[in-house]
């Protein structure tokens, strides 16, 4: 059945990224953007979907930064599947999708990074030192080719969310940032490329992180604020699953992701769990006080 819109394009050059934007922008159309990593799922189709309803034009992006990488991490098995990947872009509606090559993005040594506070050194970001920073810089760099945009990022990746919120309103880019809701597995799990590492036995266990920020949650409805109690309920749900093992529980201000006393407000419940090789992460909002 026709779409009514012309085919996917694909384009791997800033160079050719910027002309067609020109053109569109001329032409007086709105762009969606949507970075990703590829190795697609319905979580980044969502992503997709949202661009399309909101905008003339929707380009996707796909491509692993290896500045957020740190040494020993997956960069060299991070999944990955083009010919899929381009066959799900057409079907969520996206007009084009760019995939430079690791020479067209850094062609030299990257001399200028993107330095983030104290956001980036919580989390995720305690246990893998400067991965914010090298998300920040390809961030900024690809809002940098984009212009003006709106550009889709998942719940999913909420301290992400949150930096690159920040980042934008901080140096005055000319993206707005639009937070999307995590998309999960039946049994709750939430989807990722990563979970594409999982053993059967692994990934049976793996739903227990979402048990674990649902009893968080339920226990800060009840009434609890002190962050500690509500980390040690997450962590003793996750401790059922023999195969999970705890980076971090955190039970945090939604704005500043940094525990400073009794929770009130908007709170967030995160956690990331190593399940063998994988490494997974979840989170979940609430309100307490
Ligand atoms: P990635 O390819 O993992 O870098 O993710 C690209 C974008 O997709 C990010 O904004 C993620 O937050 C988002 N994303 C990943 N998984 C999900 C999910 N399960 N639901 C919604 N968005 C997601």
């Amino acid at each position: 059945m026709s779409t009514g819109r012309p085919a996917l394009e694909y384009e791997a050059t800033i160079r050719g990224l910027r002309a067609r934007l020109a053109e569109a922008r001329a032409a007086g159309l709105t762009v969606g953007f949507v970075p990703t990593m590829g190795f697609l799922h319905a979580g980044h189709c969502s992503l997709v979907e949202r661009a399309r309803a909101e905008n003339d034009v929707v380009v996707v992006s796909i491509f692993v930064n290896p500045l957020q990488f740190n040494p020993g991490e997956d960069l060299e098995d991070y999944p990955r599947d083009l010919d899929r990947d381009l066959e799900t872009c057409a079907k969520a509606g996206a007009d084009l999708v760019f995939v430079p090559d690791t020479q067209e993005m850094y062609p030299e040594p990257v001399a200028t990074t993107v330095r983030l506070g104290t956001l980036a050194d919580v989390l995720c970001g305690a246990s893998r030192a400067g991965h914010f920073d090298g998300v920040a810089t390809v961030v900024a760099k690809l809002f940098s080719i984009m212009g003006e945009c709106s550009a889709y990022f998942g719940e999913k990746d909420f301290q992400q969310l949150t930096i690159v919120s920040r980042m934008a309103a901080d140096l005055s880019l000319p993206v707005r940032v639009v937070g999307c809701g995590t998309v999960r597995e039946p049994d709750g799990l939430a989807l990722s490329s990563r979970n594409a590492y999982l053993s059967e036995a692994e990934r049976s266990q793996a739903p227990v992180l979402r048990r674990a920020l649902e009893a968080g949650a339920a226990l800060v409805q009840s009434g609890e604020t002190d962050p500690t109690a509500v980390e040690a309920e997450m962590a003793s749900v996750i401790a059922t699953a023999p195969l999970a093992e705890i980076d971090y529980t955190a039970a945090v201000p939604a704005s500043t992701l940094t525990a400073d006393g009794p929770l009130r407000g908007d709170v967030r419940l995160l956690a990331a769990v190593r399940f063998g090789k994988a490494r997974l992460i979840d989170n979940i909002g609430c309100r307490a006080g």
